[in-house]
């Protein structure tokens, strides 16, 4: 989903300080979830909007930043092509969650079956 330049990036980020060897498919997975409970935590105990949002927008975006870098590192390591991979779950999801079953409707595409 980043740019092949920003990727190319963060592998020379990498690189450069030896971190390869730490970042193990189960290490990485570990951190992407650590970094996307980083995301979470900003909401822990406040549902924020408006100008509480606007105030933690910063956090925020250094937190999804994270996330997007871990899970590129993930991606890069195993060979997976996100772009792809995205595009495959969207047909997946068109079959789950069909429109005339799921607009407007927050339900599991389980609990979806047998009605309209
Ligand atoms: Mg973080």
């Amino acid at each position: 989903m980043l740019p092949k330049d920003l990727v190319a990036e963060l592998m020379h980020f990498r690189a450069e300080r030896d971190w390869a060897q730490f970042h193990t498919p189960r290490n990485l997975a570990i951190s992407l979830s650590l970094e996307a409970s980083e995301v979470l935590e900003l909401f822990q105990w406040e549902d924020r909007q408006g100008d509480a949002l606007a105030k933690i927008l910063p956090r925020l975006r250094e937190e999804v930043a994270d996330v997007a870098t871990y899970l590129t590192y993930l991606c890069a390591d195993l060979g997976i092509d996100l772009d792809e991979a995205v595009r495959e779950k969207m047909v997946q999801n068109r079959k789950k969650y069909p429109v005339e079953l799921s607009k407007g409707s927050a339900k599991k595409y389980t609990e979806l079956q047998g009605e309209a």
